[in-house]
């Protein structure tokens, strides 16, 4: 139960967008009441959760690569000014991604480090720097057995991101979560929102059965106002604005009340493996100047395949995560609808399939790395969450007249955008039309807007 009847602003969502937006906003307004609600019974149980937590700058457009940018500087501040965010383990590990780039390729990518003029940090690999990779085929002459279709294109050379790496989600979600709570926000786990609503408020005439307002009162100044969120088990709060950060789940609760997103949800997989292939990849230092300053040493960066397969490296675990964007198999939308349901049954071991290691991933690996269909890969487990896709792969801001904010479209880089999508969002509940982002320099919010957008298609999804 929350503790108040009435809130200055509700969140819904409790991933790393929706807790860095709280954390942002409470950090600029102190006196503010907030309460964030979530499904889930912690923090960054959605697809935060599932992710693979991969953090890089390096993206085609200049406001996905300045907004990753900013939010790695920031995850790297707090690790090193906090020794809870250092041990056992770090909130930030850079060691680096790793393209493996057909001739098709190679000149876009070398082009958009270019074009940053030294504001992506990265080396470029050749032929020759690759041929240590353990196993790596460079020149595949088919894709699987008995397929004539025409063979995977040659690796030419490779590209080094070296301002990349992981986050530990779980760390960081919980750091936004505890500042957050220290300052006087109030989460609320294991509830549904399921309705936002204009009832209640007295100025606003809602049609009677589905207590819908009447077009007109849009075009009052300042009469309409969102004023209730209600939940699953009955309560209902009541506020006057709400930020819905609920991730792939977002249009569930934003259609009913007529809000457009221009977001589409899309089931994205992982699969982890172990086994002697495992072992070999892991133990390789590729041939790039050391990102740890401590070791010394270079180690197996993320790796992207020229058919979109990535691997990261678990070092702890001795193990590999594998994944590939997929945006075929399987149909657009979420499985669930809190709106409807009253319930969010999302899990993400039951959304695995293992077998889809075997069609999908496989395939799309070992034509590069043909010991990956060998007993030296071990296939440990398989889980799923969402890419939260907008049209162009940038995300989306957008306020609605009467109180309701959207942050989102992730496009599966949200994690390494949080803080700056927190900014941002804080930002756009202040009526601000710029936010300042941590590296300095501030960002116009209606460049992420949809009737005044202003951003270049992004080329790199991982
Ligand atoms: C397999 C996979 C790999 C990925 N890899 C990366 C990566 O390497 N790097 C990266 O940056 N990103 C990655 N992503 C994308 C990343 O997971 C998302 O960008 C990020 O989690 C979005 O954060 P969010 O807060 O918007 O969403 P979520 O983390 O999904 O949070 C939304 C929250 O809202 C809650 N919620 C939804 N509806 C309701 C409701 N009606 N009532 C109450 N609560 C509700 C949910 O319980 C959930 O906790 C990956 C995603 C997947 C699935």
């Amino acid at each position: 139960m929350p503790s108040k009847t009435k809130y200055d602003v509700v969140i819904v969502g409790a991933g790393a967008i929706g807790v860095a937006s709280a954390y942002h906003l409470i950090q600029n307004h102190p006196e503010l009441s907030v309460l964030v609600v979530d499904a889930r019974s912690g923090p960054g149980e959605g697809s935060t959760g599932a992710s693979a937590a991969m953090v890089r700058d390096v993206f085609s457009s200049w406001d996905n690569h300045v907004l990753a940018k900013s939010a790695i500087a920031f995850y790297r501040r707090q690790m090193e000014e906090r020794e809870d965010l250092r041990t056992p383990f770090p909130l930030l590990d850079l060691y680096g991604y790793l393209w493996l780039l057909p001739e098709s390729h190679r000149q876009e990518y070398l082009d958009i480090v270019r074009r940053s003029g030294g504001s992506i940090d990265a080396e470029t690999l050749t032929v020759d720097d690759l041929r240590s990779f353990p196993g790596l085929d460079l020149s595949p002459r088919r894709w699987f057995e008995g397929d004539d279709a025409p063979p995977p294109e040659p690796i030419t050379g490779g590209l080094f991101g070296r301002n990349c790496g992981t986050v530990a989600p779980e760390m960081l979600t919980h750091f936004y979560c505890d500042e957050a709570r220290r300052l006087g926000v109030e989460f609320l786990f294991d509830t549904v929102v399921q309705r936002l609503s204009f009832e209640g408020r007295e100025e606003i005439l809602l049609h009677e059965p589905t207590q819908r307002p009447f077009s007109f009162q849009q075009f009052m100044k300042g009469r309409l106002r969102i004023s209730r969120v209600s939940f699953n088990d009955g309560h209902s709060v009541s506020t006057d604005s709400v930020i819905v950060a609920a991730g792939a789940w977002s249009n569930a609760i934003l259609h009913p009340l007529g809000v457009a997103t221009a977001c589409s949800a899309r089931p994205q997989f992982l699969f982890s493996i172990s086994g002697s292939v495992v072992e070999s990849l892991l133990r390789w230092e590729p041939p790039v100047r050391p990102l740890d300053a401590i070791e010394g040493k270079s180690r197996l960066p993320f790796v992207i395949f020229p058919t979109g397969a990535t691997l990261k490296p678990i070092f702890r675990q001795r193990q590999i995560w594998v994944g590939c964007v997929d945006t075929v198999s399987h149909p657009v939308g979420t499985r669930e609808n809190p709106a409807r349901d009253g319930r969010l049954e999302y899990n993400m071991l039951k959304m695995g399939d293992r077998d889809a290691f075997a069609t999908d991933i496989l395939p799309a690996v070992t034509p590069y790395l043909p010991a990956f269909d060998t007993a030296g890969v071990r296939l440990e487990n398989a889980w799923g969450g969402y890419y939260n896709f907008s049209p162009e792969g940038l995300p989306v801001l957008i306020e609605e007249p009467y109180g309701v904010i959207f942050i989102g479209g992730d496009s599966g880089s949200g994690v390494m955008k949080a803080d700056s999508l927190g900014r941002l969002a804080a930002a756009k509940y202040d009526g601000k039309s710029e936010a300042p982002l941590f590296v300095g320099g501030s960002y116009r919010l209606d460049r992420l807007s949809l009737d005044h957008r202003a951003v270049e298609q992004e080329k790199i999804i991982l």
